[in-house]
């Protein structure tokens, strides 16, 4: 048996029956994670501090001791707080900065007893679809190197992917861990906003951002989901969840899900193939499907684009040489020492997303970009939600493409297309899951559930019916 080719679920089991140990299922992911350094998925690996964490799980299994993920090797993407370990966001920036506190994320996967063996790589501030803006170089796909995984949170889905890790964390602002779950042929969720605490999540579009997690199986991400969610008193936005089950319901019959007209038109020609095959699965399962109609569709992208350039802009001031991150040599003034220290250490999509929020923001322009989009979000969200009143999901495609090349995406307004099915969802809040369902032409193609508010087991549940369908491993 190798112990990396575990789901999270068959390693818990596998640990608990002490067929192996958390030291030996670490130091396996810490040396295939060495052996995949060409990767590029780690901004961090921190070997010594998770072989002591593993230890201590070891230690107390020994006296009796459990936790939902005693001894679980995990990775957690690099703009989530760990404690010291240093937390980059993949940024020039922050390439030096050591928090001195965990997210409340980290804090619970450590009190559950996960190992954390490393912060992956990222696109700078997750801005991006591709993980090439990262300061720290591009990640190669473990499915084809000289593809994408997808970003921002690819390293994370990759390092999953690799089979380095059975889990690990993601953020999703409009497609982070969902577009690069889908290019990696793995499951990626984005809970409900507010239903896991942003405490030590830098924040990137705080009304959007959200917590998530990479799996092989949707019950590996439920389990995981159930142990970060909750209320937070640092997060004052985060929710208490109460409807937690134990178990997926992975049985759709009687299920109504919702397929809107508008996205299936311009569909590329191997995902539509795979999305055809995904709801002619559930149907043959027992689902009914039920045609819906989201007009806004077409607009998500663009509201999507000044709302979250808006609060990036914002967000991303504190960044100035002075209190925070790194700081420009060399000038002769407080102005001088702005300019140079964000020219210097600001890589250009980031520039790009300040200098949009900031003209979005404007006066003169606020009423036109900042507000408008504003308005548009609250119909947005109501077209979804009047969608989901009459059916338990509705089902798209997580990407309208597989993964591309590196290098080959050059024009940023392209780039921004591969987010037209995901931002949607952070616009309205709602919870959604990416599922693998196959491949085109050798490359992962994802599904995308998408549900209602808190009903991650309802939407995962679907995911796991995919799964069945596709034999287990989404290959169909
Ligand atoms: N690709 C999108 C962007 O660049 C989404 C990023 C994310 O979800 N963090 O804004």
């Amino acid at each position: 048996m190798d112990v990396t080719d575990l789901s999270l679920g068959e390693l818990k089991a596998a640990l608990d029956s002490g067929k192996v140990s958390a030291v030996e299922a670490t130091q396996a992911a810490l040396n295939k994670i060495e052996r995949n350094k060409n990767l590029n998925n780690y901004v961090t690996v921190c070997g010594t501090e998770a072989l002591a964490a593993a230890f201590l799980a070891d230690e107390k299994r020994a006296k009796g001791e459990n936790g939902a993920l005693l001894g679980v090797p995990i990775a957690v993407k690099d703009n989530i707080s760990t404690e010291g370990i240093r937390t980059t966001c993949a940024s020039k920036f922050l390439k030096d900065y050591v928090p001195p506190y965990d997210a409340t994320v980290v804090k619970k996967l450590k009190d559950a007893g996960a190992v954390i063996v490393g912060k992956t790589n990222m696109d700078e501030f997750a801005m991006g679809s591709t993980d090439e803006t990262s300061a720290f170089g591009a990640v190669h796909s473990a499915v084809d190197a000289e593809r994408v995984p997808g970003g921002s949170s690819g390293g994370s889905a990759n390092t999953v992917a690799a089979g380095e890790v059975p889990c690990a964390l993601g953020s999703d602002t409009g497609g982070s861990i969902r577009q690069p779950a889908s290019y990696c042929g793995v499951v990626g969720l984005k809970p409900t906003y507010s239903a896991v605490s942003r405490y030590g999540l830098i924040a990137f579009a705080s009304s959007l951002d959200q917590i998530g997690t990479f799996t092989r199986t949707c019950d590996d991400a439920y389990a995981l989901y159930r142990v970060i969610c909750g209320k937070d008193k640092a997060d004052a936005t985060s929710s208490d969840i109460k409807n937690i089950t134990q178990e997926l319901n992975g049985d759709v019959r009687g299920k109504t899900i919702g397929i809107a007209d508008e996205f299936t038109k311009n569909l590329d020609g191997g995902v539509g193939k795979r999305f055809n095959a995904a709801v002619d699965a559930l149907k043959a399962q027992g689902a009914k499907i039920k045609s819906v109609s989201i007009k806004s569709f077409d607009t998500a992208l663009a509201v999507y684009y000044v709302i979250s350039s808006a609060e990036a802009a914002s967000n991303l001031s504190r960044y100035d040489g002075v209190k925070y991150g790194a700081r420009a040599e060399g000038y002769k003034d407080i102005a001088e020492l702005y300019t140079k220290s964000r020219t210097e250490f600001f890589g250009d999509e980031v520039k790009r997303r300040i200098m949009i929020g900031n003209y979005v923001l404007s006066s003169g322009y606020y009423d036109a970009y900042y507000l408008k989009a504003s308005r548009i979000r609250t119909l947005i969200a109501r077209e979804y939600n009047a969608a989901l009143c009459g059916c338990d999901a509705l089902i798209c495609p997580t990407a309208p493409t597989v993964a591309p090349k590196i290098g080959a995406q050059t024009d940023p307004a392209l780039t921004y297309l591969s987010d037209i099915y995901t931002v949607p969802v952070n616009i309205t809040g709602l919870p959604a899951v990416s599922v693998p369902f196959g491949t085109s032409d050798g490359l992962p193609v994802g599904v995308q559930i998408i549900g209602k508010a808190f009903d991650e087991a309802g939407i995962l549940g679907i995911g796991k019916a995919l799964e069945i369908a596709a034999g287990g491993n989404g290959n169909a």
